[in-house]
Formats: C-alpha cells, sequence, structure tokens
C-alpha cells in the first residue's frame, strides 16, 4: 500500500515534500496543477514530469484517497456515491442537481459523536475523523462524474460528521478547495453548517471567508439539550453570541437550519420564540421537513404546520425558504446509506 495521500499536502507542504525527494520546488506546483486542475486519477497522465520523478511518485504516493463502492440514484436525479475508506469504513456524498445549483453534499468525519437525536449518522456512533485528503477526494471523484460532475457549482459540508470538530483537517481542505490553484470554488459557494461548536464558529470566522450554516432546530435550551447534546456544552446564549459577531462579509447572512419535527418543534409559539433568538442576527432561515428513517422516532409534520411555521417567521421579516428533501428513496439525508452498509459489514 501506498503510504502517503498526496492530497494531505497544501502547496507549501507539497513544495517541501518535493525538494526532499530532490526535485526543483516548481514541480510542487505543477504536481497541484496536475491533482485540481486537471483531476488526473493516474499519474501516467502526467506526462511533463520525468521519469524518474513519475516512478517515486508511482511507488510512494497514491492520487485518490478513495474508492468508489457505489452508486445510488434517486427518482429526482439525486446521486449518492458511497466511497471506501483504506481502513475499511465508508462515508458518503450526495450531488443534488436542482438547476442552475448543483450542490455536492460533502463528509468530513466517518460517523458522529454528537448524537443528534433526529440523525441517523449520530446512532451509528464515530468511527474517525477524515483526513483532508478524504475530504478534498469526495469533490475530486464527483467532478469527474461525466454527466453531473461538470455542473457542480456549489459545496456544502453537510454530510456525515461534524465538520468544526476536525477542524483543522477541515480547514486545510477549505483551502485546497478554495484556491485560485486548487479546485477553484469561490467563498461564495462553500457553506460549512455546524451544529454549533462556539469557539469552533468564532476561529472559522477569523480563518475563511466561506458560508456559515447553523443547524439550530430548537429554539429554546431546554430542548436543543434534548435534541442535540452538544448545547449543554455550548449553550444558545454563547452560540448566538458567536453568530452576532460572526465577521460577515457585505450582502452575507448566516443560514439557521431548522429541521421540522411534529409536534416537537414545529409550533407557532415556538417559530416565535425562534424570531426572539435570531434577534440582530443577519440570518436566513432553511425549513425542512423531517425525512423519517427506520427505527426513528420522529415524524414529518403534515404541510398545513409547515406553512403555518414559515408563516411566523415571514411575518416579523424574517427570510424563511422551504427546502425539499431531496432523494428520500436512496436515503439522501445523512448517513442513511453508509450506516445500512455499516451493519451490512459488521463495523
Ligand atoms: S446532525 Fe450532524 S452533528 Fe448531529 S449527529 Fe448528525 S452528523 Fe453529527
Amino acid at each position: 500500500m501506498k503510504p502517503i495521500h498526496i492530497k494531505n499536502f497544501t502547496l507549501e507542504q507539497l513544495e517541501e515534500w518535493v525538494r526532499a525527494l530532490g526535485e526543483k520546488p516548481f514541480r510542487a506546483r505543477q504536481l497541484y496543477r496536475h491533482l485540481y486542475a486537471r483531476n488526473v486519477s493516474d499519474w501516467s497522465q502526467c506526462t511533463d514530469l520525468s521519469r524518474s520523478f513519475l516512478s517515486r511518485l508511482e511507488s510512494e504516493a497514491s492520487i485518490d484517497a478513495l474508492t468508489v463502492s457505489r452508486v445510488d440514484e434517486a427518482r429526482d436525479g439525486t446521486r449518492k456515491y458511497l466511497f471506501g475508506l483504506r481502513d475499511g469504513n465508508f462515508i458518503e456524498s450526495v450531488l443534488i442537481s436542482d438547476p442552475p445549483r448543483c450542490t455536492l453534499c460533502v463528509s468530513s468525519q466517518a460517523g458522529c459523536a454528537l448524537g443528534c437525536k433526529f440523525c441517523l449518522t449520530g446512532s451509528m456512533g464515530f468511527k474517525r475523523n477524515l483526513e483532508t485528503a478524504e475530504i478534498v477526494d469526495q469533490v475530486c471523484q464527483a467532478l469527474r462524474d461525466p454527466e453531473l460532475g461538470p455542473k457542480i457549482n456549489s459545496l456544502v459540508f453537510m454530510g456525515m460528521g461534524e465538520p468544526l470538530a476536525n477542524y483543522d483537517q477541515v480547514l486545510r481542505a477549505l483551502h485546497i478547495i478554495t484556491d485560485p490553484d486548487g479546485l477553484m470554488f469561490s467563498h461564495r459557494r462553500v457553506t460549512l453548517s455546524t451544529v454549533g461548536l462556539a469557539p469552533q464558529v468564532r476561529r472559522l470566522g477569523t480563518e475563511t471567508a466561506v458560508n456559515l450554516a447553523i443547524s439550530i432546530h430548537a429554539p429554546n435550551d431546554a430542548l436543543r439539550d434534548e435534541l442535540m447534546p452538544i448545547n449543554r456544552t455550548y449553550p444558545l446564549s454563547e452560540l448566538m453570541g458567536a453568530c452576532r459577531e460572526y465577521p460577515l462579509q457585505a450582502r452575507k447572512r448566516i443560514t439557521f437550519e431548522y429541521i421540522l419535527l411534529d409536534g416537537v418543534n414545529d409550533s407557532p409559539a415556538q417559530a416565535k420564540e425562534l424570531v426572539r433568538l435570531l434577534h440582530g442576527v443577519r440570518a436566513k432561515i432553511n425549513l425542512i421537513a423531517f425525512n423519517p428513517h427506520p427505527g426513528s422516532i420522529y415524524r414529518t409534520p403534515p404541510q398545513e404546520k409547515i406553512l403555518g411555521f414559515q408563516e411566523v417567521l415571514r411575518k416579523a421579516n424574517l427570510t424563511a425558504i422551504i427546502r425539499k428533501s431531496r432523494g428520500s428513496e436512496i436515503g439522501a439525508a445523512c448517513g442513511q446509506l453508509a450506516a445500512k452498509l455499516m451493519n451490512e459489514v459488521g463495523h
């Protein structure tokens, strides 16, 4: 097995590594271009590198950190990639085509330790953090999809895992993804979604300009403590403090994701509480009707309750959009396919 996942390196680290191999530093930039601008899958495609350098690369470094284990497609065109990791774990990425948008949803951990009650990934437990290469490679591999790859124009870190619990690897991946010499995504087209690790939210605002989304899901601490155990560590006062101070660029807003669970968090009174909670934050709200999965204790609210909740927010002059649940028959809600496969292979 080749020891090095080359996509773990930033350009600077690649320069150091190339120099240690006795090559000129400019070779690093050449390699970087092959890996990202050209998205090569085999060293033999790098025809401008010397034969001796290529044979070192062949024996010491692998280009791809993931193998495609399965691709499922839903009737609505949502596509789900199940990727195998070198240690036998699985992760997944979901590609949602909704023209003109074509969005890839990326995972940051295999499993998740945070145990949100409504989430299938949470019920799988935590396997491990993904390496930078395993995060970046989800994008590289999806970009190679002959049909949808060239159309991918936005990324969301909303797949398996909590990205801010794997901060350093995710940050390095964000740099490669948004680097004009790397995968060239604009910051405006990349969104990181978090359950709200307040100290890391503050740090993120100083270290990247990507969009921030907060999975809020409850308007008060009592309910949020119950649905999302992380709230006991970072209660809403602390999280909202970090959001209020978040250095937003002009015309940007923080997105608040709110999964509506029937009879749990979907009443008009709770919508009013949410309005009060978001006071003073440049916010928009995505309302998502819960997508039930086997074994879940929650149900999807009836449409009139969803509309009623939205109406309260709109009357308070908040932008509140009802998002469609996509790809439900292929288990496109976070972690569903990988969870099934991990059970099948006995992880
Ligand atoms: S919602 Fe996100 S943070 Fe919560 S358990 Fe699922 S993957 Fe983890």
